[in-house]
């Protein structure tokens, strides 16, 4: 399938979000109003309080979304802007599956957009973490399919001959000090969630997986890096190794960075070592 570019997702994840928020306003104010002559016969204030309550509706529904675009054009956080996160991962992405759908957008595409305004978001909100504040979760596909190595259970079990991304991943791991861990399935996820209390999580899977790992472990960040499947989906996938320590160069405070520990830390630039 032909990828989007990064603007195309943008403007894909605001079409279907403010298509949702109009619909949902829609329906929200017929709701209110067919019944609205049976509510008098209730009580002459009804209609007011039923009134007053669809105005505090509407309100957040246009709040989160004026929120969300002003986010994702302008990288500008407003007030709620959190909230406003969470509605999109909770309520938002699963009627923009639906919307999306109905207009002919593959959910894979839909998921892709939401997945990459999610990191935006989680990018923006200028959160910077110690190496041991953050993990790097793997899908079980990333293992050579044929490696006799059990990773799953400890990663220190693999020899690092170089046919899938784990070896390279543990060697990016020891330079910035972040924890690693291969998760079989979402279960085996949410328990490594809960055993080693990340504070950010770097995943990598597919579109599917990773959508449902950011809507699992809301309200923690999670920076979703997509993997490249070149055998089909769900074996011998790969990951971007320069995309995986870009994220972790991002978030890692840069007091934590390899070359400030070692004192060569450029303070011109903290983003590049000293020449
Ligand atoms: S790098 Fe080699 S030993 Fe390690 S998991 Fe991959 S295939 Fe197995």
């Amino acid at each position: 399938m032909k990828k989007l570019p990064a603007l195309a997702h943008k403007r894909l994840f605001i079409g279907l979000t403010c298509g949702i928020s109009l619909l949902l306003s829609l329906i929200l104010i017929l709701g209110w109003g067919i019944p609205y002559i049976g509510f008098k016969n209730i009580h002459p204030s009804v209609p007011y309080i039923t009134g007053s309550l669809l105005i505090l509706v509407l309100a957040v529904v246009g709040w989160t979304t004026f929120t969300l675009v002003f986010q994702i054009t302008a990288g500008v956080k407003l007030w709620g802007a959190d909230k406003a996160r969470g509605l999109s991962v909770k309520l938002f992405l699963p009627l923009m599956e639906l919307a999306g759908r109905l207009v002919g957008i593959k959910s894979a595409e839909t998921r892709r957009s939401f997945i990459q305004v999610n990191n935006e978001l989680v990018y923006s909100a200028n959160q910077r973490y110690a190496p041991g504040e953050i993990l790097i979760l793997l899908p079980h596909c990333i293992q050579w399919s044929a490696c006799t190595c059990r990773v799953s259970n400890r990663l220190a079990r693999c020899k690092r001959c170089g046919r899938c991304n784990i070896g390279p991943l543990l060697e990016l791991t020891e330079k910035y000090g972040v924890s690693m861990a291969v998760a079989t399935g979402g279960t085996i996820a949410r328990r490594i969630v809960v055993e080693k209390k990340p504070r950010l999580i770097i995943a990598v899977a597919c579109e599917r997986d990773l959508a449902g790992g950011i809507q699992d472990t809301y309200p923690l960040p999670v920076y979703g890096i997509l993997n490249e499947r070149p055998h089909g989906p769900c074996i011998d996938t790969l990951v971007s190794l320069t995309l995986v320590e870009k994220a972790l160069r991002s978030f890692i405070h840069p007091e934590n960075l390899p070359e400030a520990q070692s004192g060569r830390l450029n303070r011109f630039n903290p983003d590049l070592p000293s020449p």
